[in-house]
């Protein structure tokens, strides 16, 4: 296409390489990460080739100056132009929809030119056929790449492809024109024909690289949408409730008809919720938390939830994910009620440590626990006292009012026992009409006072018979501490040996079992071989138990009056808790 006047004036041909060298630099941009590049990249190739042909052409008379053969020259010249031709028509190929001949026929046809362009230059030496072949090479090409470029215009991006058909269309018809001999002269004259054909091409490049990437967005978004849809389809129909969450804000974007009914939320306002709403246990949120930052997937993870009205707590059981939806990172959780998984779980658990009838922690457990937490005030230099309860001759109760009003009794006493003591102590049935008190950071001198109250509260209960008698009840207290013991069994055995003293005493009373009553019992034990008979305290105990308070391998007893002046010195005195529950006033606590 190009003509003679581009390479008559170094003017135009200076406007046409840089209009050729736009082109170059559209065609590389244009042709980067789109499916379609390669065809770009040959059509360049191709007009590229088109140029050097037509230049080469042009310069033919300065190469026979030189005295190469005409023929060869006109040869390379049919040659270039006939690459230039071949590049046009892959150029083509790569572009368009599949009716365009493809690569194998492509090569057919550049096989055949080659022949004939052999033939017509080498062996015929048909200076017309050469110059009609001069023509009908790029017009080849150019009629492929326009017809390509039509091709697209069906698609919705078709901008690029449009200027690109129009422009070659245009070249095609004036090579037509030329090879039909209409207004020669006209079209020779028109040089910067060229520049502006390079330079709509690169406009066009650019435009089909905007058209695509345009093309892939909407595929993408497309795409997207329907995985929206396909997830919120999954969603909605499953049986378990599920919500999805923005992971950058927290608040609710999906929640299908089991989440809204389990969480009490509104659809239409689901975005005024977010998820940690839901949580009832902080902690248990950052955990989950945690482990999603870890894993990005957790599978059956205990929450404990409530609904956006702040209903009581329950137990779920989620599985979550970090999922892509709706161009947002968020977080996809289901759920499974477990609540009565957890009450069945809770209930076997209490059954296991808790005295059916009262409710109290029972023996096993008073006694494990006990003994954790007396070595755990023994590492913090603390005291303890325990209380061993027992209701005054309760047979009778049960004589008089019968079974059933003397387990009212019991529960009676149970409660106001643990509604009379702190949280942190411990209260449990240790059977019968027995009782067992753990208090924490308390000394003897206040658990006797902590004791007294408590017995005099439970005096003051009032119980009704059957037949609506009013009736009241009286218990013993035996009192042991961290002074005497930091075995379990000793504070135990130490504080019956107190209740026993206090029935002893005549009931309705509180005893402390003191280092001088173990200082007593030491001295009966190293007896008993004399004696021939225990002290009560030793009654229920094994032998080894005997030995420890005999002083072999005594590592708890505290030891006999001497050694605990010596422990006075070394040791800082224990810390006492305050009293609150009972009531003790400002002396007491001195
Ligand atoms: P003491 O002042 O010496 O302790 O006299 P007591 O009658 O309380 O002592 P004793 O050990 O002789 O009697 C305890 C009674 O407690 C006997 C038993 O029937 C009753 N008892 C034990 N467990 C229960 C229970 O769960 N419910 C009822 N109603 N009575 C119980
Ligand atoms: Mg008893
Ligand atoms: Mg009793």
């Amino acid at each position: 296409m190009s003509s003679i006047d581009i390479f008559t004036s170094g003017t135009n041909l200076l406007i046409t390489l840089v209009a050729l060298f736009i082109l170059s630099l559209s065609m590389w941009y244009g042709s980067q990460d789109i499916k379609i590049g390669k065809g770009i990249r040959y059509l360049f190739i191709g007009l590229a080739l088109e140029f050097i042909g037509s230049w080469f052409g042009y310069s033919m008379n300065d190469y026979v100056m030189l005295g190469i053969s005409i023929n060869v020259l006109a040869f390379l010249e049919l040659f270039i132009l006939l690459l230039s031709m071949m590049f046009l028509a892959l150029s083509a190929s790569q572009l368009l929809v599949s009716s365009i001949p493809d690569t194998p026929i492509i090569g057919a046809i550049t096989a055949l030119g080659l022949v004939a362009i052999i033939y017509f230059c080498l062996v015929a030496q048909d200076g017309v056929m050469v110059s009609y072949m001069r023509q009908i090479f790029p017009l080849t090409g150019f009629a492929y790449i326009s017809t390509s470029f039509w091709s697209q215009s069906g698609h919705r991006h078709k901008t690029g492809f449009l200027i690109g058909g129009f422009l070659t269309t245009a070249v095609t018809a004036l090579l037509i024109c030329k090879i039909l001999g209409i207004k020669p002269e006209l079209i020779t004259s028109l040089w910067y024909i060229s520049a502006f054909v390079y330079a709509g091409l690169a406009v066009a490049v650019l435009m089909i690289k905007i058209d695509v990437m345009s093309k892939k967005l909407e595929d993408k978004d497309t795409e997207i949408g329907k995985y929206n849809k396909r997830i919120e389809e999954i969603i909605k129909s499953s049986p378990f409730p599920i919500v999805i969450s923005r992971l950058s804000d927290d608040r609710l974007i999906l929640a299908n008809t089991n989440a809204i009914k389990l969480f009490g939320i509104q659809a239409s306002e689901l975005e005024r919720y977010r998820l940690k709403d839901f949580f009832a246990d902080s902690e248990n949120r950052r955990l989950l938390n945690e482990r999603l930052e870890q894993e990005k997937e957790v599978q059956d993870f205990e929450i404990l939830v409530k609904t956006s009205t702040g209903s009581t707590p329950f137990w779920l059981l989620a599985s979550a994910n970090i999922i892509d939806y709706n161009y947002d990172i968020a977080l996809y959780a289901a759920f499974q009620d477990i609540t009565s998984r957890k009450n069945r779980e809770t209930l076997l658990k209490n059954q296991a440590i808790r005295d059916p009838l009262t409710s109290l922690y029972n023996r096993r457990y008073f006694e494990e626990e006990v003994t954790k937490r007396i070595a755990l005030s023994r590492m913090k230099g603390g005291c303890y006292s325990v209380l061993m309860i027992d209701a005054d001759k309760f047979k009778n109760v049960n004589d008089t009012y019968g079974h059933k009003v003397g387990d009212k009794v019991l529960i009676e006493l149970s409660s106001t026992a643990e509604r009379a003591l702190r949280d942190c102590d411990i209260v449990a049935r240790y059977g019968g009409e027995e009782f067992v008190c753990y208090l924490s950071d308390v000394g003897p001198e206040k658990a006797k006072i902590v004791a007294d109250r408590l017995r005099e509260t439970i005096s003051k209960i009032v119980i009704y018979s059957d037949e609506g008698k009013p009736f009241g009840f009286t218990v013993s207290i035996g009192i042991s501490s961290s002074e005497i013991s930091d075995s379990i069994d000793i504070l135990i055995k130490t504080a019956d040996e107190a209740l026993y003293r206090a029935k002893e005493n005549g009931r309705n009373r509180c005893e402390l079992f003191t280092k001088a009553d173990l200082a007593k019992f030491h001295d009966n034990a190293l007896h008993k071989d004399e004696s021939n008979q225990l002290h009560p305290v030793f009654e229920k105990e094994d032998t080894e138990e005997i030995s420890l308070l005999d002083g072999i391998g005594a590592n708890h007893i505290i030891e006999n009056n001497t050694n605990i002046e010596e422990q006075k010195n070394e040791k800082p005195a224990p810390k006492e808790a305050s009293y609150p529950t009972l009531g003790l006033d400002e002396e007491d606590k001195k």
